[in-house]
């Protein structure tokens, strides 16, 4: 029984439960499709495992697919990109200072040798809770038990106008686009004979004073003081103000006070002017508009708040003002026993009452913990303990040799604490070739000053 889709056998062969669009059976039980736009994807009557559906291909969902390899389930991960990202060096893409392909890898290929999970590339637009069905761009996709895992996205505190002139760093394409317009206010600048415009190019303004704001502010000042240096004859990149402005009264407000002031005391060592109890007020194509000051800046870029993806919004469950669903302390959603929700989308709290943070670790955990509840439940095994977060501590790096890394009782900073923090994002990235690729490009660029990946894409003059 098979349907054409595209060009394509569907289903394939490797996909038995997937039954036609018109089959008037799921779960072995006719239904009505009524009206459906999609073609069905439905659990077979041929494979009596239980089908697990997975919504996002990132650190938590990502993570769960990996943990159900032994499970007796068959498991679908449906992501609307290709890869997963390894998104706390985006900033590094950002500022040239590595591939794309370096923090990214296939989804396809990393579970290419899990034979109880299909990945399918598709944009989840809802949620039928009552039919047990996940819609996308392409299909419905029924399950009996659901881990929504689809992250957050940046925020602008109801000023959306801003995103065009503020991009954020969320994905790959936010990264290109930031190292485009970074490059290219130095070309431009390069091009002017007005001091003045060439002093509005050379201006950067980030926007966050959190682990992604001081990374990038550390990084753009060691591009334009290091890397392009020597690289232009009209304009001196070392000119070039970079400007970092935070609402709060400290850089890197979840670390302890200390790291924060050494964190503040590296960028200023950098030449980054940091702006503490500064509020943005307009974001224009001329610059900033800072507690009634304007600062006149080519390249703004947007590292001040998030908001999770729209589950609330597909279960119709409650929410808090970030927009994340509120999970119990197993991370289901009430009343539905069949559906976790993880990682940035979800409101889940620690053993002390304090919501947990939008980190990767937290995700991973949930990721790996909804995957032995699920295996406990479909062996009928009893039920686990409530999950609990172990909080293995957070870093951030500023430019090449210094960062600030908190261990609970242990805290580092300087170039010991950069080692470290190198380290552990080596080990976690995915995949052997990225991490060869981003080691190599760090011992590189840490001897010669280079930055590799100075390409500007997506622009032809
Ligand atoms: C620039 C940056 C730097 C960061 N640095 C750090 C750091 O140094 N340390 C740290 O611990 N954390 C860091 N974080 C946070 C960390 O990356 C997140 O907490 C983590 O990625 C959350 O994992 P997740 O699985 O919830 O979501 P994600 O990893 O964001 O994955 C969500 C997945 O869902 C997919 N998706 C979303 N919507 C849909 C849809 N409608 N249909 C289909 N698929 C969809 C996406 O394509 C994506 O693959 C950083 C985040 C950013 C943006």
């Amino acid at each position: 029984m098979t349907e054409t889709i595209g060009n394509g056998l569907f289903p394939p062969p490797s996909m038995p439960w997937v039954e036609r669009r018109d089959s008037p059976i799921k779960y072995g039980v006719p239904v009505s499709l009524g009206a459906e736009a999609a073609p069905a994807c439905t659990t077979s009557r041929l494979d009596p495992r239980e089908h697990i559906v997975i919504i996002g291909g990132g650190f938590g969902g990502l993570t769960a697919a990996l943990a159900l390899r032994h499970a007796p389930v068959r498991v679908t991960l449906i992501d609307r990109r290709n890869y997963h990202l390894f998104q706390p060096l985006l900033y590094q893409v950002a500022t040239a200072g590595l591939s794309p392909a370096d923090i990214a890898s296939p989804i396809r290929a990393i579970l290419r040798c899990q034979r109880n999970t299909t990945v399918l590339l598709g944009k989840v637009t809802g949620i039928d809770v009552a039919g047990k069905a996940v819609l996308t761009d392409k299909r419905r996709v029924v399950y009996d038990q659901l881990v929504i895992a689809t992250g957050a996205r940046h925020a602008y505190f109801s000023h959306e106008e801003w995103e065009q002139f503020a991009p954020g760093l969320k994905k790959i394409d936010d990264a290109t686009d930031i190292r485009r317009r970074i490059l290219l206010a130095f070309e431009w600048a390069e091009n002017s004979t007005d001091e003045r415009e060439q002093q509005r190019l050379l201006s950067f303004v980030i926007v966050g004073g959190g682990p992604t704001g001081v990374e990038m502010a550390g990084a753009i000042a060691e591009l334009a003081r290091k890397a392009l240096s020597t690289d232009f004859r009209n304009i001196d990149p070392r000119s070039a103000r970079i400007v970092l402005v935070e609402s709060g009264s400290r850089v890197l407000a979840s670390f302890p006070e200390t790291l924060s002031a050494v964190a503040k005391r590296a960028l200023e060592r950098l030449g980054v002017e940091v702006r503490l109890g500064t509020r943005v007020s307009c974001c224009d194509p001329e610059g900033v508009i800072v507690s009634n000051e304007r600062i006149e800046a080519d390249t703004i870029i947007w590292a001040a708040g998030v908001v999770a993806s729209p589950a609330a919004k597909w279960l119709d469950a409650e929410k808090d003002g970030a927009g994340r669903v509120v999970v119990g302390r197993d991370l289901t959603l009430e009343g539905h026993p069949e559906i976790f929700v993880i990682g940035d989308t979800a409101l889940a709290k620690a053993t002390n009452g304090k919501p947990l943070p939008g980190i990767a670790p937290v995700a991973k955990q949930q990721g790996a913990y909804v995957a032995r509840v699920i295996a406990a439940r479909v062996r009928g095994r009893p039920a686990l303990a409530p999950f609990r977060y172990r909080h293995l501590g957070t870093m951030a790096t500023i430019g090449r040799k210094s960062a600030v890394v908190d261990l609970g009782k242990f805290r580092l900073s300087g170039f010991l604490a950069w080692l470290l923090w190198g380290f552990v994002h080596v080990y976690f990235l995915v995949g052997f070739r990225n991490r060869l690729a981003v080691m190599m490009g760090w011992l590189w660029a840490y001897i010669t000053f280079e930055r590799g990946a100075r390409l500007i894409t997506g622009h032809e003059t």
